[in-house]
């Protein structure tokens, strides 16, 4: 892990909220410890930026998908 430079890191803010249940969690966590949600650097409201999950996003199209073929494969 990378130390960012100083001058252009966020140093209002001492913790951020969980965009998800809004526990404050510490300003580098990288997930929530309540709710496991991950969550990025914390914007200029204090709250941490959601990542998208991007993985989910890909099953998700992928049974999408597979549906389509079966309907397709299964009535024509
Ligand atoms: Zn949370």
């Amino acid at each position: 892990m990378t130390k960012q430079d100083p001058a252009t890191k966020e140093k209002k803010y001492v913790s951020k909220k969980c965009p998800e249940c809004y526990e404050y969690i510490a300003l580098e966590a990288r997930a929530c410890p309540s709710c496991k949600v991950r969550v990025g650097k914390v914007d200029q409201h204090g709250m941490a930026q959601q990542l998208t999950n991007w993985r989910a996003y890909i099953i998700c199209i992928a049974l999408w998908l597979f549906l389509a073929f079966y309907v397709k494969w299964a009535f024509f």
